[in-house]
């Protein structure tokens, strides 16, 4: 048989329906199909855990500790009662293990755990131990009978995705893991290697076969590590192989225009520059030039935290256009942040002698066709706009780089609509966020684009001093604010906003604002909030703009881009139910200034250990990506992308928030291979040919079940 034959009959192995999976037959395999979408051996070998139990040791009752996640006891039922009425009611068994005494709780099913559950009877249970006034409980535990299979324990048992039908049929991950070791024991010889050897041999990875088996079946702490090792350097090289070669291909495939003169960007530099630039303000204008002048088209992402300096690094990348006769837009996603780029961009075209417009949808008729007629004619260099100028009948002479600011809340869709704007070539994109992201959720998120990084901010900026205050030490608090005032600056003091319990926090708000105005009788202040009109709101705010108020009592709602330099201090309650990042955006509307600005976190004396982190974390930095980090560690990866892109990180294995080691080398290991071979053409190359076809079957299979 040649190579690819085998293929295909080892294809037609995990084809194989799930029925006929010994011990599955057609009831459960209706189930499986229903509930997990499993049909085949290939879907049931790919349910993977989503994490897995220690069961290799037991714990001694009286040797617990608060610290465990979770302890395994080997022990007798004694005594079972129920305990309280209505919606207390629970269940509470007593149980001993010779060496103490502890409580087992239900406050659910228990009339199925009264019926099952028996006195004077050797149990397994497996929980996480709390202590209340010095007897341990366990909540909820798992409870198995004691029986010769698991008396020795020395186990790690896989905890599969699950639903509650499932488990009403007692298809449990206990029962998962008994078909999984059907399954494994006659797929061995059909499991194809998906990894060169070189790789594995590199990384010292084991084999797919093993792999699979140990993920399913681990038998020792060192064997899972090596499985998910393997699994998930795999699932990271073929996420980053897919993104780097759609990078390639876009780099191959489309041309790009050669911007190589450059007239007004010297004379911007030599004459105009309003201040010295940074060195990361330097570097990534370095980086940005060096793709415009390739001739190959540019896809590159420009991160840097707000203050950075992204508007003058946007505006010089488009005199490189201006400089090669093509024009530039910049389009942002909401008005006012249009405005404040147009605002401070046309301060530079003026000295340049440069023709800028901006378009967006409150744009008079009139108005927007002369910007219609001189972007065709060609005689508007650079326009900057909303969603407005994605309209069809935007049309430019020479459009040739585009802007695109806040990527999060744009998508891909709107990036191919720029592009279609020039029919003869595509123009070049870059692309700015404020939202730091940490490097490894850059890389899957962004995968396909170049990245750069403002990670300076200019000299002379004073970092904004952030402490953490309990409510109890309000007064000294309000001390302070008085004078902060009493120098002539303003204050913001912003309330949490959550939706569920929106009546619970206009109230906060409302008491916020009662006894800010107790205490500051002579002060003029502001309110603001989403329930306002928002005619009120403009009215609210521009008091606060022009000074008229010195206090903005807020929720979150705090328009974007509102720019007051005078305002020093953000005082944030209730700071333990804000998120990191939220935070770090919240603390940005201050330090606009020259002066010295604060940012005062509020918080009860009983805080949990994230929020401890979260708020000794923004005392520590300013340092957005720093920020980005920790956010990732506490939140993962998936709250954290949670804007439209969620779903390009769909990894089942690996962790952005842990696996940053491995994901470089997968990284490096693709940008290696598909540089030194991209058709993959070698014969070492085949399994990752091969696999790449899989995939893609799979993919489509999905499409058409979903
Ligand atoms: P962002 O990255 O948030 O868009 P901006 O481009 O709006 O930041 O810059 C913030 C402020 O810092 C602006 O007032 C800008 O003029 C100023 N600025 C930018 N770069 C420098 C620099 N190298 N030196 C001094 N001030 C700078
Ligand atoms: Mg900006």
């Amino acid at each position: 048989m040649t190579p690819d034959t085998i293929s295909s009959v080892r294809t037609r192995f995990f084809d194989t329906k799930i029925e006929f999976l010994k011990g599955v037959g057609p009831q459960k395999a209706a189930l499986l199909n229903q509930e997990l979408g499993i049909f085949t051996f290939g879907d049931l070998i790919q349910h993977y855990p989503f994490r897995h139990e220690d069961r290799t040791v037991f714990h001694q009752i009286s040797q617990l500790n608060e610290q465990l996640p979770a302890a395994q006891i080997k022990g007798r039922l004694r005594e079972i009662t129920t305990v309280g009425e209505g919606n207390k009611k629970r269940l509470v068994a007593y149980f001993s293990d010779g060496t103490g005494l502890m409580e087992l709780v239900w406050f659910q099913s228990i009339n199925w755990y009264e019926k099952s559950l028996r006195a004077n009877t050797e149990y397994i249970v497996y929980g996480k131990p709390l202590s209340f006034g010095g007897r341990w409980s366990i909540t909820h535990p798992d409870i198995d009978l004691l029986t010769n299979e698991n008396q020795g324990g020395g186990f790690w048992q896989p905890i599969y995705p699950l639903t509650e039908k499932l488990r009403r049929k007692f298809v449990d991950s206990r029962a998962i893991s008994k078909m999984m070791r059907s399954l494994l024991e006659i797929s061995r010889s059909h499991i194809r290697e998906t990894l060169p050897e070189d790789l594995t041999r590199k990384y010292r990875l084991i084999s797919k076969a093993d792999a699979l088996w140990h993920f399913h079946l681990p038998e020792s702490q060192k064997s899972l590590h090596q499985a998910q090792r393997r699994l998930k350097f795999e699932e990271l090289f073929y996420n980053q192989f897919r993104l780097i070669k759609n990078k390639l291909l876009h780099k191959t495939e489309y041309p790009g225009m050669v911007f190589s003169l450059t007239n007004l960007v010297k004379i911007f530099y030599d004459q105009f520059l309003p201040f010295q630039l940074t060195n990361a303000q330097i570097r990534v204008l370095h980086e940005i030039h060096e793709d415009l002048k390739t001739g190959k088209q540019m896809n590159r992402l420009l991160q840097g935290d707000v203050g950075s300096g992204k508007t003058i690094v946007a505006f010089i990348s488009m005199l490189f256009a201006l400089d090669n006769d093509a024009q530039a837009c910049l389009m942002a996603p909401t008005e006012i942040l249009a405005d404040q780029h147009y605002q401070g961009l046309k301060k530079f075209a003026e000295l340049l002698g440069v023709n800028i417009g901006k378009l967006t949808g409150s744009t008079k008729k009139k108005e927007r066709e002369v910007i219609h007629k001189q972007l065709l004619d060609g005689s508007m260099q650079i326009i900057v706009g909303t969603h407005a100028l994605l309209e069809d009948i935007v049309q430019f002479k020479n459009l040739g780089l585009c802007i695109i600011d806040e990527q999060h809340r744009f998508g891909v869709a709107q990036r191919a609509r720029l592009w279609a704007k020039n029919s003869r070539i595509y123009p070049h994109m870059l692309v700015m966020t404020a939202t730091p992201i940490p490097r490894t959720l850059a890389m899957t998120l962004y995968g396909d684009l170049d990245i750069s990084a403002i990670d300076e901010l200019p000299a002379g900026r004073k970092p904004i001093k952030t402490v953490h205050r309990y409510d109890a030490h309000r007064t000294s608090v309000f001390g302070f604010i008085k004078e902060e005032i009493a120098k002539g600056r303003q204050i913001y003091m912003v309330y949490p906003l959550i939706e569920e319990s929106e009546k619970m926090d206009l109230k906060d708000l409302m008491d916020g604002y009662e006894s800010v105005s107790r205490s500051f009788p002579d002060v003029p202040i502001s309110i603001l909030h989403g329930k306002m009109k928002s005619q009120d709101k403009d009215y609210e705010m521009g008091r606060f703009v022009r000074h008229e108020t010195k206090i903005l009592v807020a929720t979150t709602v705090i328009e974007v881009g509102v720019n007051v330099p005078n305002a020093s201090v953000m005082v944030i309650e209730n700071a333990e139910r804000f998120g990191l990042s939220q935070l770090h955006q919240l603390r940005g509307r201050v330090g606009r200034g020259a002066e010295q600005s604060y940012c005062i976190l509020m918080t009860d004396y009983k805080i949990s250990k994230d929020t401890k982190l979260r708020i000794e974390t923004m005392c520590r930095t300013n340092d957005g990506f720093e920020i980005a980090e920790v956010d990732l560690q506490l939140r993962g990866p998936g709250d954290i992308s949670g804007t439209q892109q969620s779903g390009l990180v769909d990894l089942l294995v690996a962790n952005l928030a842990q696996d940053g080691e491995i994901l470089k080398a997968a990284r490096l290991s693709a940008e290696d291979i598909l540089g030194r071979d991209p058709d993959l053409l070698q014969p070492a190359h085949k399994p990752i040919k091969l696999h790449l076809d899989n995939l893609k079957k799979e993919e489509t299979n999905w499409s058409r079940i979903s």
